[in-house]
C-alpha cells in the first residue's frame, strides 16, 4: 500500500489492517474470532517447572528449570497438588491475553475479578467504527432463527445509524473547534492533549452501543484462568463470551501442552 492510501485510512481501517498484518505475523499466538473480534496470547511468565518449584519449597530445594526437565513423578505432583486444590503455586505462572471484543462481552469478562484490565480510551482515541453483527451460528437455536432476515437488517441499519452520528457529529464538533480557535476564542493547540476534542470525544461515546468493539490487555494468574475457562468454556455460558473462551484456552494449550493435559486429566475427575 503506498504512503497515501494509508494516510486516506479512517483510524479503524488503520487499526484492522495492524491487527491482520500482526495476525500474518503471529498466526501461533493470535486468532480472530467473528468478524471484527480478535484474541492473542501474547506474554506469559513461568511454567509447569515454576509450578513445582514454588510447591517444593514446602519439601526440599531441588529446582527444575523448565518443564523439559519434567519426570513422571514431577508429572504425578503437578496432578495432585491441583486435584487437591494446593491453589497458590498455579498463582504464581502469568498470561497476558489481548483483545478486541464487543463491550456487551467485556461486561461478562470483567466479572473476573482476579485479573488486571487495561481497557483503549475513547477520550484519547477514536472509537472503533465496528459493531458486532451475529452470525448464523448466535441467530439460531436449534435451527430456529431467534433472529430472522428481517430483524438482522434492521439491527444492522440501527448500529450503523448510531455510529455514523457519532462520527458525524464528532467531525462537526472538531471543525466548530478549529473554527472558534481560528477566530481567536478558543486558547491554540498546544502540543498535549486537546481538552475541548477530549471532552466531545467523552461525551459522545456515550450513544455507543454495547456491540461496539473495545480493544483490552487482560493478565491473569494461572488459578484464575482455569476458573474462567471452567466457568466461560461450558455450554451454559453465552455463546459469544463462549467463543473468546475457547480461543483463550487453546492458544493456551498451544503454549502449555502437559499443563493442559493435567488440568484436563483433574476436571474429568468432577464430570
Ligand atoms: C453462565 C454464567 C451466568 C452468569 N450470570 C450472571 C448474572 O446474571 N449477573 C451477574 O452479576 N453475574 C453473572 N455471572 C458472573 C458470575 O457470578 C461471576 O461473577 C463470574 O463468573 C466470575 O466468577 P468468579 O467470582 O469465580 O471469578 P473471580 O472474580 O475472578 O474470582 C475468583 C475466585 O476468587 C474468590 N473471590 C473473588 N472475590 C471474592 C470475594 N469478594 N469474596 C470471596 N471470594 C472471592 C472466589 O473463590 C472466586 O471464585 C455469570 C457467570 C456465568 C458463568
Amino acid at each position: 500500500m503506498t504512503k497515501k492510501a494509508i494516510d486516506m485510512l479512517s483510524p479503524t481501517e488503520t487499526f484492522y489492517r495492524d491487527l491482520a498484518q500482526h495476525r500474518a505475523e503471529h498466526p501461533d499466538t493470535t486468532r480472530a474470532i467473528g468478524q471484527h473480534g480478535y484474541i492473542e496470547l501474547e506474554s506469559t511468565w513461568g511454567d509447569e517447572a515454576t509450578i513445582l518449584n514454588t510447591a517444593r519449597i514446602s519439601t526440599g530445594n531441588s529446582r527444575l528449570s523448565s518443564v523439559t526437565e519434567f519426570t513422571e513423578k514431577d508429572r504425578r505432583l503437578l496432578f495432585e497438588l491441583l486435584r487437591d486444590q494446593h491453589g497458590t503455586p498455579f498463582e504464581t505462572i502469568y498470561f497476558r491475553y489481548r483483545f478486541v471484543a464487543p463491550i456487551f462481552v467485556l461486561r461478562q469478562w470483567v466479572k473476573h475479578r482476579i485479573s488486571s484490565w487495561n481497557e483503549f480510551s475513547m477520550r484519547y482515541r477514536s472509537p472503533i467504527d465496528a459493531f458486532y453483527l451475529p452470525d448464523d451460528a448466535a441467530t439460531h437455536v436449534d435451527g430456529f432463527p431467534v433472529m430472522d432476515e428481517e430483524d438482522l437488517e434492521s439491527y444492522n441499519d440501527l448500529m450503523h445509524s448510531v455510529l455514523d452520528w457519532q462520527s458525524a457529529r464528532y467531525a462537526k464538533t472538531c471543525r466548530r473547534i478549529d473554527e472558534a480557535r481560528e477566530r481567536g476564542e478558543l486558547p491554540p493547540k498546544t502540543t498535549g492533549r486537546d481538552p475541548y476534542r477530549g471532552r466531545a470525544r467523552e461525551l459522545l461515546r456515550n450513544v455507543l452501543p454495547v456491540s461496539a468493539y473495545s480493544d483490552v490487555y487482560w493478565t491473569v494468574n494461572l488459578r484464575s484462568l482455569m476458573n474462567f475457562f471452567q466457568l466461560r468454556c461450558k455450554p451454559g455460558a453465552q455463546y459469544e463470551i463462549r467463543e473468546y473462551a475457547n480461543a483463550a484456552r487453546d492458544l493456551f494449550a498451544a503454549q502449555y501442552p502437559l499443563l493442559s493435559e493435567v488440568i484436563e486429566e483433574v476436571a474429568a475427575l468432577h464430570k
